[in-house]
């Protein structure tokens, strides 16, 4: 077997549900901050979230990613510099965006959330079979779809989605109140479970189980957005970017992880443009296949910000697998592994 060239042994890859490449790169819109109809407290979050400097204020509103995953990872999906990324899928919505990222083909019959069991065997499901990789990947999900996206009865991997209780670790102590917490909070967006809830669960997994493949999918962004709340939806973007300072710190400091793992985040879709197309995504919601994706790890140099290039959510899949020395082929149409990424 050829030596390994990547530095890469473990990935965690994240997920923020329709989360904007505009807001990711300019920040908070001044225009939805200060429309009452998005926002009732406009002042409160114009001063947490404005500021008339675009760097500053997109810093504002996701810290770690502008201080630490640019200054030394990559950022792409800036349009206004000339950097595009799509999802490849018709659909432009949730079950066929993430069929797209964990499979690494755009399948055209994934056309419904409601789809049901994924029929696609994706990156994840067939590292779960090799010697390496077997029972070290786990998947924390706030949506209750995930058990189908991944296949959970077919695939074998752990799938922790929606309101399922965490069993059987160690550190029950703090287990038990966020199962107990979970079980007691409302399910405001029928079947999801809150992100703060999904994070501190995968992240006492990751502590106790060492898992090589991580992935955490948070979802409020989008429920938010659909719901009009530009307040909640910023503050949610601002939350997962807070749970990923947490992970990435933790991954330093623990010598299992550090300087071997890549950190992936990413999101399923886009949304429209203006006050109300912004609310939605889908086919007929124009621009709503527009995504970004960041990353940070051993492998990727240290290039900031990127200024050119198409790039598509079909390439995740090839390009996770690369980072880990993993050679990901199937049938399908598979997009292929972004270089850049790897070319440290
Ligand atoms: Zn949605």
């Amino acid at each position: 077997m050829a030596q390994k060239e990547t530095k890469t042994e473990n990935i965690i890859l994240v997920t923020i549900d329709g989360f904007r490449w505009q807001e990711l790169f300019n920040g908070a819109d001044s225009s939805f901050l200060h429309n009452k109809k998005l926002v009732e407290n406009t002042g409160k979050y114009t001063k947490r979230y404005w500021n008339d400097n675009l760097s500053e204020r997109r810093e504002m509103l996701l810290p770690f990613i502008w201080g630490t995953v640019a200054a030394q990872g990559q950022v792409y999906g800036n349009r206004a510099k000339g950097c595009f990324v799509n999802v490849k899928n018709p659909f432009w919505f949730s079950y066929p965006g993430y069929n797209e990222i964990l499979t690494g083909f755009a399948d055209k019959r994934i056309n419904s959330n409601e789809f049901g069991p994924n029929p696609n065997t994706g990156v994840f499901e067939m590292m779960n079979e090799s010697d390496a990789f077997k029972g070290r990947i786990a998947t924390f999900a706030s949506w209750d779809a995930f058990n189908d996206i991944l296949n959970e009865k077919r695939s074998g991997l752990l799938v922790n989605s929606g309101f399922e209780n965490v069993e059987g670790l160690d550190s029950d102590n703090k287990i038990n109140v966020l199962n107990d917490i979970q079980t007691g909070l409302p399910d405001i967006f029928d079947g999801v479970r809150l992100d703060a809830v999904t994070f501190n669960m995968g992240f006492e997994y990751l502590k106790e189980k060492s898992p090589r493949i991580l992935y955490l999918a948070f979802d409020e962004t989008d429920d938010f957005a659909h719901g009009g709340r530009y307040n909640d939806y910023l503050n949610s973007a601002h939350n997962a970017d807070d749970f990923l300072k947490k992970l990435w710190n933790w991954v330093q400091q623990n010598p299992a992880y550090k300087d071997k793992t890549t950190l992936m985040i990413t999101c399923d879709h886009g949304r429209g443009e203006g006050p109300d197309g912004w609310k939605s995504h889908g086919s007929e919601t124009a621009h709503s296949d527009q995504t970004w994706f960041a990353v940070i790890g051993p492998d990727t140099p240290a290039t900031g910000e990127i200024s050119s290039g198409q790039y598509y959510n079909n390439q995740y899949a090839k390009t996770m697998a690369a980072l880990l020395g993993f050679d990901y082929i199937t049938q399908n149409p598979v997009g292929p592994a972004i270089d850049l990424v790897l070319r440290k």
